[in-house]
């Protein structure tokens, strides 16, 4: 059975794309068959975090129906596949979210588990990956807007009947002015899969294009990324999941 897994904020810069990049590493290096996929179909950056030399064909071309999803799959030396966005600014028009749920669903059986990053705020980009993941996984940073926003996204994702996994609270420094994680969990209301620490290596590690968890895998941060890997492979599978009915993933697909 494949998993549909969003990583989504509200608020912007908070490292979901960082966040995508190694935990589909590190559950790659654990056996498991990922893709990764960009839906921040504005300003798409996932491509950048990790090295794929040459991708003619992205999701913008599957979703204006130039190409099937299977021609817009790269694989990465690690064995993580991706499925990139154009990084050009003229395919930016004419881009319809709606049959995005769709395309994510032909993909099901190709993978273990199927990553997908999204755009910040809650606007379109964002719904779309919202309303297509099975489940969700809220990243943070422990400062008062991104955990505002961050609220106001499990907010959503409830009302869409998307299951939220729980909050990564990335960049924490342990900071006086830093919220608490004891407030964060009071806030949110939802569990904290994850305290990924504020680590100069996650910067030199996205100016090499090699994720975190494979250039410094000792280090602090590509520890917490591995552990988040663990929770989400092995941690959760007795929860119950509200799974998108199968009936609608058919109905979508035909549409
Ligand atoms: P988003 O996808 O949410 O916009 P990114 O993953 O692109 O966020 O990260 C935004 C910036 O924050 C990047 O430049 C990255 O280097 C930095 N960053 C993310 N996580 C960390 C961390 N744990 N420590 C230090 N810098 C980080
Ligand atoms: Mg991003």
């Amino acid at each position: 059975m494949t998993r549909i897994i969003g990583i989504i904020s509200g608020k912007g810069g908070v490292g979901k794309t960082t966040t995508v990049s190694n935990l589909g590493t590190a559950l790659v290096d654990m056996g498991k068959k990922v893709i990764i996929l960009d839906a921040n179909v504005t300003t798409p950056n996932l491509s950048l975090h990790l090295r794929i030399p040459f991708y003619p064909i992205t999701l913008h071309d599957v979703i204006k129906r130039k190409a099937p999803i299977e021609k817009a799959i790269y694989e990465h030396i690690s064995g993580l596949k991706i499925i990139p966005a154009s990084l050009a600014a003229s395919e930016i028009e004419d881009i319809d979210m709606d049959k995005f749920e769709s395309i994510l669903w032909s993909l099901l059986g190709k993978a273990d588990i199927i990553i997908v990053d999204s755009a910040a705020g809650l606007g379109r980009e964002a719904i779309a990956a919202i309303e297509a993941s099975d489940e969700i996984i809220i990243v943070t940073n422990p400062e008062i807007p991104a955990i505002t926003d961050a609220l106001k996204t499990i907010k959503v994702a409830e009302r869409k009947g998307t299951k939220v996994l729980g909050a990564v609270v990335n960049r924490c420094r342990a900071h006086r002015h830093e919220m608490s994680l004891k407030d964060i969990k009071h806030m949110l209301e939802v569990p904290i899969l994850a305290i990924i620490p504020e680590d100069s290596n996650v910067p030199k590690s996205i100016s090499k294009k090699i994720p975190l968890v494979s250039l410094n895998p000792n280090s602090q941060a590509a520890v917490e990324f591995r552990r988040l890997a663990e929770e989400i492979a092995y941690g959760m599978k007795t929860t119950s999941r509200k799974k998108k009915s199968l009936l609608r993933r058919i109905f979508f697909w035909m549409s």
